[in-house]
């Protein structure tokens, strides 16, 4: 309880780019207090006793690898990866906003070819080029997959981010794309004049999310003419899987496909 708190503190009072710098060496040391075997982080390979608390308005327990700051959407996203064998063949990949986890991972997948693999964000330290998903400073048809994971929520035109997406992907192309969806809501809902942070974080579910998406959002994607699919977990690892590496059944990854 203390340590989510603690978390939760963390996370709503310092900028993102600052917790991406402190937190490669601060989180692990949180971690000390869960020694233990129960738990198996499938991207660092980290045994745990529980994952770390992790949330911005309410903590999830057993979610945050201490060793490699993954969260339940990125080990999901990662044995996703692996099992499908994607990017074996390594295809020019853009992997939006990117996740240190998944960062290294992929970067070791890609290291006979690391000019097809271009990580970007509008500010992360993390990203090789920097600019606004809106408006991508890439070819049209240059790419052939993208990762987009928890980002969508943060644009303020995710249908000109959809369309510039599609823009740049060669036809035949994919993207993996996740988003917090409310399914307990029919229709997505936003509304611009919510500005405070403490209202966005009580409607929203964050502080810098301008949206809530609900059981639309495959109709959302498809919009801007992707084909899109949806994976949960459960189509793809076993109950024993979901809970030694603790995905969460409520989260699916969409596949987006341009013909
Ligand atoms: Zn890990």
């Amino acid at each position: 309880m203390v340590l989510g708190r603690f978390i939760r503190f963390c996370l709503n009072a310092f900028p993102r780019p600052v917790l991406q710098r402190i937190a490669s060496w601060s989180v692990p040391l949180l971690g000390l207090v869960y020694y233990g075997h129960k738990k198996r982080c499938p991207i660092c390979g980290k045994e745990v006793k529980k994952f770390l608390p992790y949330g911005y308005e309410v903590s999830r327990e057993d979610a945050l690898c201490p060793r490699c700051l993954a969260l339940e959407r990125h080990r999901m996203l990662w044995l996703y990866i692996e099992r499908m064998h994607t990017l074996e063949k390594c295809p020019v990949l853009l992997h939006m906003a990117p996740e240190v986890s998944l960062k290294r991972r992929i970067e070791h997948i890609y290291k006979d070819c690391p000019k097809n693999y271009i990580t970007a964000d509008l500010e992360s330290p993390l990203a090789e080029l920097h600019f606004d998903i809106c408006k991508i400073p890439l070819q049209t048809k240059s790419i052939e997959c993208f990762i987009c994971n928890h980002l969508l929520e943060h644009v303020e035109d995710d249908l000109k981010a959809l369309q510039e997406l599609y823009r740049i992907l060669k036809p035949g192309g994919w993207g993996l794309m996740l988003s917090p969806v409310d399914t307990n809501r029919e229709t997505t809902f936003e509304d611009s004049s919510i500005t405070d942070r403490h209202e966005r974080a009580k409607i929203f579910g964050q502080y810098d999310h301008l949206r809530i998406y609900g059981r639309d959002f495959p109709q959302r994607l498809s919009s801007q003419g992707f084909k899109v699919r949806e994976v949960r977990p459960q189509d793809f690892l076993s109950a024993t899987e979901i809970n030694l590496y603790s995905v969460r059944h409520e989260e699916s990854i969409y596949i987006l496909e341009k013909k």
